[in-house]
């Protein structure tokens, strides 16, 4: 298999200080929610939310951790050597677009396929036909997610094909949830009883060989009755509810802080527009702090003239555009600033001014977008 690797840089000057122990606490946290028996399954895909897939999964080769989750085969072949002997669940399900090559590194690896369709199957079988190789596959129900699952008919077929062949191993039935986190949960139970009632036709509760998982963060969180054999936690393991809980069961703590330079210090006089479109008008003499960081690096066109940041205790607002490599804040108010000195862009703290939730808030967007959007050339250091 060709593995491109690509030549990316890294910026030095910005910053994303991800925090080791609050990760590690967050995901006992989680499973103290759980049974003991629980396997948790650790969702990295997306650069790990763009908390940076390499240095989460290292800090994660933990025993607290039975697997991990990506989105895609690409992702699963980076992490494959960090990840210990965990199975690595591809979540995007196979299909006919992956290559030959690919499915049989899928079988070799051990890495652990969704199943979602019979051309999937016809492909898998075809692929693998006069090999010795074997598939690990879960099978995706629809119960009500409406985006890759098999209807319950259909799965019911594909059991019987996966039983006969060879090279098809059964390792999972799954399902996922639309809308537990959600403040009502009626649509999650109506799901959580259509995939109760294909467990119980095709007797799956009774093999210890299929894991049966259903929940994400807000199902570990919110739905007990659906922890099954597994929970596949993304976002509430990197410190965040899926939206804002006013009494959280467990106290999650954001896992990662970033932090940009001021590199220039100047002064605006009032009425003297700033930035692209003059959109911000000083009604008074005004002290600007210069930071190089835009939209280009993650940091939202949308946060003009809403967001704020943070300069040691103090929170201080966005003027003018977010440009494509720099914005701008007024820091006329703050006591002292100095050239170089850090400011807080993201801060890892749910009541901050500057938290994912506030910056989701002014971006009309969940966490999870916020998150993932924080380039891979920002630098991650780890504590
Ligand atoms: C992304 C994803 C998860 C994790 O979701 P969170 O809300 O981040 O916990 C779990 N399962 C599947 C199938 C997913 O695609």
């Amino acid at each position: 298999m060709k593995v491109f690797r690509t030549q990316q840089y890294i910026r030095p000057d910005l910053q994303a200080h991800i925090f080791s122990k609050d990760l590690l606490d967050n995901v006992r946290k989680l499973r103290s929610l759980c049974p003991a028996r629980t396997k948790f399954c650790a969702v990295v895909k997306a650069n790990a939310y763009g908390h940076g897939i390499t240095e989460i999964v290292n800090i994660l080769n933990t025993p607290d951790v039975d697997a991990f989750a990506v989105a895609t085969f690409y992702e699963a072949l980076h992490i494959a050597p960090l990840a210990g002997k965990r199975p690595i669940l591809i979540l995007e399900p196979l299909n006919p677009v992956w290559t030959v090559e690919q499915i049989r590194i899928c079988a070799r690896e051990g890495f652990e396929c969704v199943l979602a369709s019979t051309e999937a199957l016809d492909y898998i079988r075809s692929v693998l036909a006069d090999t010795a190789l074997t598939l690990r596959v879960h099978l995706n129900i629809e119960t009500g997610m409406g985006r890759c699952g098999v209807e319950p008919e259909l799965a019911a077929t594909l059991l019987d094909r996966i039983a006969d062949n060879g090279n098809i191993r059964l390792v999972g039935v799954f399902t996922h949830f639309a809308t537990a986190d959600e403040e009502d949960l009626s649509y999650a139970d109506q799901q959580i009883d259509r995939f109760e009632c294909f467990l119980g036709v095709h007797k799956l509760k009774n093999r210890p060989d299929v894991t049966i998982h259903a929940s994400n963060s807000a199902g570990t969180i919110k739905l007990p009755q659906a922890h099954y054999d597994m929970v596949r936690c993304g976002i509430s393991m990197y410190g965040y509810y899926s939206r804002r809980m006013s009494h959280p069961p467990i106290q999650l703590k954001p896992v990662l802080r970033l932090e940009a330079p001021v590199v220039q210090l100047r002064h605006i006089p009032a009425g003297h527009p700033v930035s692209y479109g003059c959109s911000f008008v000083p009604t008074r003499d005004t002290h600007a702090a210069i930071i190089p960081l835009g939209y280009a690096d993650g940091y939202r066109r949308c946060f003009s003239n809403r967001a704020a940041m943070k300069i040691g205790p103090h929170a201080v607002p966005v003027i003018g555009r977010v440009c494509m490599d720099q914005l701008i804040l007024d820091v006329t108010d703050i006591p002292s600033v100095e050239l170089g000195q850090m400011v807080t862009v993201l801060d890892n703290d749910h009541d901050s001014p500057c938290s994912a939730y506030a910056l989701a808030d002014w971006a009309d967007t969940i966490c999870y977008e916020i998150l993932t959007f924080i380039h891979a050339h920002v630098n991650r250091i780890v504590h």
